[in-house]
């Protein structure tokens, strides 16, 4: 697919060092279009929405965020550790507005297998379906969204 020049700053942005350290690419050198295009498939694959896993997120930071750094027990099998605040960062797609630059970890015990995202990632899928680059620490696997968070 042809990536608009709109979307090709957005990729820069999402680079290292250019809004947060670590960037939102990991290793993927693929165009950002490509990236959205085929976990949007995904997604559709897995007979989910972007918005479906974003209010599953949603859920498991609202339930800890009361208790930054510690773990919160989230229906009996899930525990759920909401990072403290460091600061704050924009959305790589130029929307107005902060972001709390923190991360969640939810643990499913049944599975014994986590999902680390950050706060950011919530508005990353659900508004634009970004999932991350492979290789990237807070890339959220649609698939494994949808095991560990049993959709
Ligand atoms: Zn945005």
């Amino acid at each position: 697919m042809k990536q608009t020049p709109d979307l090709e700053k957005v990729q820069e942005r999402m680079k290292p060092g250019v809004i947060s350290s670590y960037g939102f690419l990991g290793t993927d050198d693929r165009k950002l279009i490509d990236i959205l295009d085929e976990d949007d498939k995904k997604v559709t694959a897995l007979g989910l929405t972007h918005q479906k896993i974003a209010d599953r997120l949603q859920y498991f930071y609202e339930k800890a965020k009361h208790a930054t750094g510690s773990w919160v027990t989230v229906d009996e099998h899930f525990a759920v550790y909401v990072d403290d605040v460091r600061g704050y960062m924009p959305c790589p797609f130029g929307d107005p507005g902060l972001y709390p630059k923190n991360y969640v970890i939810v643990e499913n015990k049944k599975i014994n297998e986590r999902l680390i995202f950050s706060y950011l990632s919530i508005h990353l899928i659900r508004e634009h379906g970004f999932y991350q680059g492979r290789g990237s620490p807070f890339r959220i696997d649609p698939e494994a969204a949808k095991r560990i968070l049993e959709m």
